[in-house]
C-alpha cells in the first residue's frame, strides 16, 4: 500500500486527524479539495474556538493547522476524489482511493470532507450565481459597500454572516421562515440590537429577480400568502448544508439525509475507514468538536493500522 493512512478532506477534522497520524509515525497522506472550499476557511472570524479571545480569522487558523501536520510529515496533494474501493494486494486488504488521473492506496481511510451550503432552489438562484447570488460573505461582502443586500436564513451561519456584511453594506434585509432566529442568543442580540439589519419574518424567499445581475428578491409571506419584491443587488444564502459524501455513496453507510454513520470513536461499519468532522452524522458541527473527532479518528485507524501490520503495544 502507498500509505498507512489517507485523509481526504483539508479542514479542522482532517488536518487534525493528520497531526495525530503523522506524530504517530504513520505514512500519511491527506487529499484537499480546490473546487469546495471549507466552512470554516471562508469564516472571518471564529470567536468560540478556545484559546483566542479576540476571535481569530478561519484562514489564518486553517493554515497554522496546516503547517503544524506538515512539520510532522503529512504530505499534501489536491483534487477531488472521485470514489474509494476495496483493495486487495497478496493478502493485504486496504483501500484505493481514486482522483481524475491518479489513484492511491492504503491500509486505511479517515473521511473528513465537510458538508457544502444548501441552495434554496428557487427560480433566478442558478442563474443569477456569481451576478449577486452568493453563499459566501468574506469570499463577497466588500463588493456590496453601501449597497442593499438580502440574505436568506435564521441559523447561526445566517446571523453570523449578517453581522460580518454590516461593515460594509447599507441595508440588511433577513428573510426567515419563522417569526423567530434559529441561531444561539448571543447572535440574537447582536443581530437585532444592529440598525442596519431589517427582518423580514415569517417568509420565504420564492424568486430571486434580475435579468444579467440580481434586483430583487420575491418574498412571500407564509402566513398571509403576500408577496412582496424587495429591491437589493446581492442576496446571500445560509439555510443549512449538504454533506460531501457523494463520492462514497454505495462504499460507506449514510443516514437519510447523505451524513456518514460513524460510532463514538469515528468507526464506521466498513472496516479500516473512519469517518470525522462535519461529514459525519452527529449533534453539533463546530471547528471545536471536528478537531476532537480528528484527534479520534486518528487514534482508532492508528490503532487499526497496527493490529493489522502486527505492531500494536498490547
Ligand atoms: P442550521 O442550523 O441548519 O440553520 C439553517 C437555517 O436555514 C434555519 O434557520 C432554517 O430554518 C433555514 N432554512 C433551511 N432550509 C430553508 C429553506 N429551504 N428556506 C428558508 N430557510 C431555510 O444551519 P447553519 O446555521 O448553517 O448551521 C450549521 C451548523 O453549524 C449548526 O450546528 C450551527 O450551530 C453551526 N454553526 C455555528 C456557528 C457559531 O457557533 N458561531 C456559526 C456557524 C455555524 P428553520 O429554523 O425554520 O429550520
Amino acid at each position: 500500500m502507498d500509505y498507512d493512512v489517507i485523509i481526504i478532506g483539508g479542514g479542522p477534522a482532517g488536518l487534525t486527524a493528520a497531526l495525530y497520524a503523522s506524530r504517530a509515525r504513520m505514512k500519511t497522506l491527506l487529499i484537499e479539495s480546490l473546487s469546495v472550499p471549507g466552512q470554516a476557511i471562508v469564516t472571518d472570524s471564529i470567536e468560540n474556538y478556545p484559546g483566542f479571545p479576540d476571535g481569530v480569522n478561519g484562514f489564518t487558523l486553517i493554515e497554522r493547522f496546516k503547517k503544524q501536520a506538515q512539520i510532522f510529515g503529512t504530505e499534501f496533494k489536491t483534487g477531488d476524489v472521485k470514489k474509494i474501493q476495496g483493495h486487495k494486494d497478496k493478502d493485504c486488504k486496504g483501500w484505493k482511493v481514486e482522483m481524475e488521473n491518479k489513484a492511491f492506496t492504503s491500509l486505511s481511510l479517515i473521511i473528513a470532507s465537510g458538508a457544502r451550503p444548501k441552495k434554496l432552489g428557487v427560480p433566478g438562484e442558478d442563474e443569477l450565481r456569481g451576478r449577486g447570488v452568493s453563499y459566501c460573505a468574506t469570499c463577497d461582502g466588500a463588493l456590496y459597500k453601501d449597497k442593499a443586500v438580502v440574505l436568506v436564513g435564521g441559523g447561526d451561519t445566517a446571523v453570523d454572516e449578517a453581522l460580518f456584511l454590516t461593515r460594509f453594506v447599507k441595508k440588511l434585509t433577513l428573510v426567515h421562515r419563522r417569526d423567530r432566529l434559529r441561531a444561539t442568543k448571543i447572535l440574537q442580540e447582536r443581530a437585532l440590537a444592529n440598525k442596519k439589519i431589517g427582518f423580514a419574518w415569517s417568509s420565504e424567499a420564492v424568486e430571486i429577480l434580475g435579468r444579467d445581475k440580481v434586483s430583487g428578491v420575491k418574498v412571500k409571506n407564509v402566513k398571509s400568502g403576500e408577496e412582496t419584491d424587495i429591491p437589493c443587488d446581492g442576496v446571500f444564502i445560509f439555510v443549512g448544508y449538504l454533506p460531501n459524501t457523494d463520492f462514497v455513496k454505495g462504499s460507506v453507510r449514510l443516514d437519510r439525509e447523505g451524513y456518514i454513520v460513524a460510532d463514538d470513536n469515528m468507526n464506521t461499519p466498513e472496516k479500516g475507514i473512519f469517518a470525522c468532522g462535519d461529514c459525519r452524522q452527529k449533534l453539533l458541527r463546530q471547528v471545536i468538536t471536528a478537531c476532537g473527532d480528528g484527534a479520534t479518528a486518528a487514534f482508532s485507524a492508528q490503532q487499526y493500522v497496527e493490529e493489522f501490520k502486527g505492531i500494536a503495544y498490547k
